[in-house]
């Protein structure tokens, strides 16, 4: 491919998403961002493999931020990650990137983490959702978190999550969100238990394999 995009401002992102792009110094897509970034800025489901430290955070957050209408508070995007430590890196890049966008709440729900300010902070509403599944699951089942409005889904670390045994709070908290909805799944390997999951939670994935990381 002689026209491959390699620069952010290719892109087809608003304003704001490339002012924070550039306060932060990032120009250059790295190879998993480059691949992945068009298909899901066109709204396709993205199955993405790539070592770790090769971009992926930064892809997703740019295209759960693109879809964000910061006149509702209803949660839009929801991130699954394994692990606290996990959801507050994801959480600080998302902040980052939606960071011109106005007002925009990314709210984490983690376990081990007290409940009283999960619970108060579903009140007030987010935009955003960062979390790991036991958490995310039992805020639904009790009603504290409805996913009626929500339009992109990412499983980030999809093949650590499965490792953890997160796959039947997957499905629950996955059931209780629209069938249309943009689904990206990442994952550093690519194990049969990751195809079964795309194969059940996303439509006519694009797959995004990256052997190197820059
Ligand atoms: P992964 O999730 O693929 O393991 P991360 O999303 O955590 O990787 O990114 C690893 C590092 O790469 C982070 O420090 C991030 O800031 C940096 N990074 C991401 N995209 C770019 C880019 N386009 N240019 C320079 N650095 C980047
Ligand atoms: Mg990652």
């Amino acid at each position: 491919m002689t026209d491959a995009v390699t620069r952010f401002t290719e892109l087809a992102l608003s304003p704001a998403l490339l002012d924070a792009l550039a306060a932060n110094n990032f120009v250059e897509m790295t190879p998993v961002q480059s691949a992945a970034l068009p298909l899901m800025l066109r709204g396709s489901d993205v199955i993405a493999q790539a070592k770790t430290g090769s971009g992926k955070t930064l892809a997703f957050a740019l295209a759960l931020a693109q879809q964000l209408d910061t006149d509702s508070l209803a949660p839009q995007a929801l991130v699954l990650c394994p692990t606290r430590e996990l959801a507050d890196q994801v959480a600080d890049v998302i902040r980052s990137t939606v960071s011109r966008l106005g007002n925009v709440r990314v709210q984490t729900l983690c376990g081990g983490m007290p409940m009283g300010a999960q619970i108060s902070a579903l009140k007030h509403g987010a935009h955003v959702i960062v979390g790991t599944p036991g958490r995310i699951m039992d805020h639904i089942l009790k009603r504290r978190l409805a996913l009626g409005e929500l339009k992109t889904l990412v499983l980030d670390e999809a093949d650590r999550m499965l490792d953890m045994g997160f796959a039947d709070e997957m499905d629950v908290i996955i059931e209780h969100t629209p069938t249309l909805r943009q689904t990206l799944l990442f994952s550093a390997t690519y194990p049969a238990s990751v195809k079964q999951m795309s194969a059940r939670v996303q439509r006519q994935p694009h797959s995004v394999v990256v052997e190197t990381l820059h």
